[in-house]
């Protein structure tokens, strides 16, 4: 037989070029990782299967896809970006929930807490700090933040650590329409105006209801905006639009207000209703955000969507039934479509942040983040498990398509960044943890004050001179023991390890009717390197949960175990399948069609860092996804 060794040589050049990503176009491989929180990937396979998600499909099928991937303990989203970000367990990060107890020991209580995220100290290395160490630049967009991150030289837009107050609504109920009197200057319209008056932080705002002649609608269909009673000086103009796909168009633009301390935040008005006769009306404003800072030269030419936030969509307006009646209390879907419409809108203003940025800011690894799934699923995944005693499919039937929805927007949000994807550039879809439907919790603090192990004083105080046990108000999923290490401690080290069988044992013990409520309970000190868990800013004892019970950290006297109305949670033992999620790669190198297989989340870190030819972060112990390309071998 002939051989052409000039073929065999160029077979050998592609073969090598396919492996290696990066070696393509002869550049540098970069990535884009878009970070979705709160993802159930069971729900995500059943969407993919129906071809409601097009563009995590199309990746799935072309990429290395992992949808059994192990969260950390406790499958929290600060605790969970850390880990997928370092490569290392909370027992390591430091970031033991999105509060943690306080260091040092010594100087704090088993009381004392701070924030996981930004507060407290993040004790491992990030993938942007190593990526840097390999001179890549990096941007991060709106990725949880931590204290102490070493992130020299990259941009991060920091939406979250800008947010300086709440949504909130306007209705009659507030203000009243009055005759618009004491104007200078009235707009047409072709009913007599009627005023309202609200605030939104410290900026104090006067809306006038009118029948534009410029608009078909019959009655009253516009609200102007201003701040003071002279209709030349309307800042805004909102028309009257149910929600719907298309309620984004009527949106406002960013408008400034004054928060505490006359500082400047931006808000977003929508007009959802504004009846003909003019009774009636329902205006929304988003949560004033200040502008972005990240730096300043950074964003020459940015528009105000991009330094402006919202982050999230009306979800506590939402549940406490602000929004008209929700489908589970008997509504017709009015309320959730308003909901999902400020999903849709909070998604987009992160699209929008990160078109511009993938174009106008350089960068070799590019992180994007949205809230959603989360915020959605903590409203309705416990209406959608069929597993809860209180599941009722006609409910469950008609929430299915508005969390599709949302899910449909993340993908959009996906569909963005491939679009905008430059050759030669890596893509992976990443999330933090599951969810479960809950309907009972579990007061272990009732239990462990029934035991004598916690005692509160006349006050209602935990007094600390006589508890040896606490499950603490940060929800963790873990025991503190009040150890003479700690502040005001009082339990010797050598009574800790009977200590902690004994409140183990006592757990175990628990039933609601016949039915166990505690799966398992690990002490740290035995358990926790190789868990990943515990550690100086960690738990001493954790505690997994039957499917369907929550914790409750109060202390206020109830039964051990209540009923509630059903929702959406996270925070569980990674043991349970609920709290699994999903990984994804894609892209030059990168295996097709390949399911990878016992993938946990700080798996992530070293793997992208191996893809992009830089040495993981420091203190990563995940293991490297051979699986993903050949060139990970
Ligand atoms: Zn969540």
């Amino acid at each position: 037989m002939h051989i052409c060794l000039r073929k065999i040589a160029f077979l050998a050049w592609t073969i090598f070029a396919a492996a290696i990503p990066g070696a393509t176009h002869g550049q540098t491989a970069k990535a884009i990782v878009l970070a979705w929180d709160g993802t159930v990937s069971t729900f995500v396979d059943e969407l993919t299967r129906q071809g409601k998600l097009p563009n995590l499909a199309k990746l799935i099928a072309g990429g290395a896809f992992a949808d059994d991937v192990r969260p950390g303990f406790p499958s929290k989203t600060a605790p969970g970006f850390a880990s997928l970000m370092t490569g290392a367990p909370p027992r390591v990060t430091g970031i033991s929930g999105n509060r943690v107890p306080r260091e040092p020991r010594a100087d704090y209580t088993i009381l004392d807490s701070m924030a996981g995220f930004s507060g407290a100290p993040l004790l491992a290395e990030p993938i942007w700090a190593a990526a840097q160490r390999a001179g890549k630049k990096v941007v991060i967009s709106h990725i949880p933040a931590f204290a102490a991150e070493s992130s020299e030289n990259t941009v991060r837009f920091h939406g979250y650590s800008m947010i300086a107050g709440r949504d909130g609504i306007v209705t009659p109920r507030l203000s009243k329409p009055q005759p618009a009197a004491l104007w200078n200057k009235l707009p047409a319209s072709n009913a007599p105006a009627l005023e309202i008056s609200f605030a939104v932080a410290a900026s104090k705002f006067f809306g006038l209801l009118v029948d534009d002649p410029g608009d078909e609608q019959i009655g009253y269909d516009t609200l102007l905006l201003t701040r003071s009673r002279n209709a030349e000086d309307i800042e805004v103009k909102l028309k009257s639009i149910p929600a719907g796909a298309t309620g984004e168009l009527f949106w406002s633009g960013p408008v400034e207000v004054k928060t505490t301390g006359e500082r400047s935040a931006s808000v977003y008005f929508r007009l959802f209703e504004l009846r003909g006769d003019g009774s009636d009306f329902f205006l929304y404003f988003t949560r004033p955000a200040r502008a972005m800072v990240i730096p300043e030269d950074a964003l020459e030419g940015a528009g105000d969507t991009v330094r402006s936030f919202i982050g999230n969509g009306a979800s506590i307006l939402y549940q406490q039934g602000s929004f008209g009646r929700t489908i589970p209390s008997g509504g017709s879907g009015g309320a959730e479509a308003r909901y999902l419409e400020t999903v849709r809108f909070a998604q987009h203003q992160l699209m929008e942040t990160n078109r511009w940025a993938l174009a106008h800011l350089p960068w070799d690894l590019f992180f994007a983040y949205t809230p959603f799934p989360d915020e959605s699923e903590h409203l309705w995944r416990g209406y959608l498990d069929p597993g809860l005693s209180t599941y009722r499919k006609e409910v469950a039937d008609r929430l299915r398509p508005f969390l599709e929805q949302v899910y449909k927007t993340s993908d959009d949000h996906l569909g963005l960044l491939l679009a905008d994807r430059p050759a030669n550039t890596i893509i992976a879809v990443i999330s933090d943890h599951g969810m479960q439907g809950a309907n009972k919790r579990f007061a272990i603090n009732r239990l462990l004050q029934q035991k004598g192990l916690l005692v509160i004083d006349a006050q209602g105080r935990i007094d600390l001179s006589k508890t040896k046990v606490l499950y603490p108000s940060i929800n963790n999923g873990y025991l503190l023991i009040n150890s003479m290490d700690r502040k005001n401690g009082i339990v010797a080290a050598e009574e800790r390890k009977e200590l902690a069988r004994q409140v183990g044992e006592l757990l175990s013990e628990v039933r609601d009717g016949d039915q166990p409520v505690v799966k398992n309970v690990y002490d740290a000190e035995i358990h926790g390197a190789e868990m990943g868990i515990g550690g100086p800013s960690g738990g001493d004892v954790y505690i997994d949960l039957v499917p369907g019970y929550d914790f409750d950290p109060r202390t206020t006297p109830e039964p051990v175990i209540t009923q509630v109305e059903p929702y959406g949670s996270h925070g569980a033992s990674p043991e349970q399948s609920s709290m699994r999620t999903l990984m994804l790669f894609q892209g030059p190198g990168i295996a097709a069609a390949r399911r990878l297989q016992n993938v946990r989340i700080i798996d992530f870190a070293p793997t992208l860092s191996g893809l992009l030819g830089f040495p993981a972060p420091k203190n990563s112990s995940g293991r490297v996804l051979h699986d993903v390309s050949a060139a990970l071998h």
